[in-house]
């Protein structure tokens, strides 16, 4: 029996991956990385579970596609960034379901910091779901 998918039990609000919702539809859910109460680090994921990129249904990959740049100006409204990154590793414990990373690099985060190295002393913590209060409006068609 295969194990179970941890974001497919996130999307029913089970498991260790439970995060806040920013927005979601029939096709795409976006939720904030929870921990650790790190402000601006979206996940954008099919609903379905699919293993990877070239698995999504035309309709699916259109909706990540907007929920991605929509994500990315949202967050760039909402803090103060100095630049919003987005990839696609596909080499972490979720492996076996696709999802986007979306996240931004905050103004002052140090030059010599890497494009990953989100957490750092001055880096602006808050509560992520009322950072998702505030984003979910910018999904509205
Ligand atoms: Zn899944």
């Amino acid at each position: 029996m295969p194990e179970p998918c941890p974001i497919c039990a996130k999307h029913r609000g089970e498991g260790p991956l439970v995060s806040p919702v920013v927005w979601a539809d029939d096709h795409v859910v976006v939720t904030h990385r929870p921990e650790p109460d790190l402000l601006g680090y979206l996940f954008v994921e099919p609903r379905r579970h699919v293993g990877g990129l070239a698995d999504l249904a035309e309709s699916e990959a259109l909706g990540i596609a907007r929920a991605v740049w929509v994500a990315a100006r949202a967050l760039r409204a909402e803090l103060d960034v100095e630049s919003v990154h987005t990839f696609v590793a596909g080499r972490s414990a979720a492996r076996v379901h696709f999802h986007q990373h979306v996240f931004v690099r905050h103004r002052g985060t140090p030059a010599g910091l890497g494009w990953l190295d989100v957490d750092w002393a001055g880096a602006p913590h808050g509560d992520p779901a009322a950072l998702c209060g505030r984003l979910a409006p910018y999904f509205a068609a």
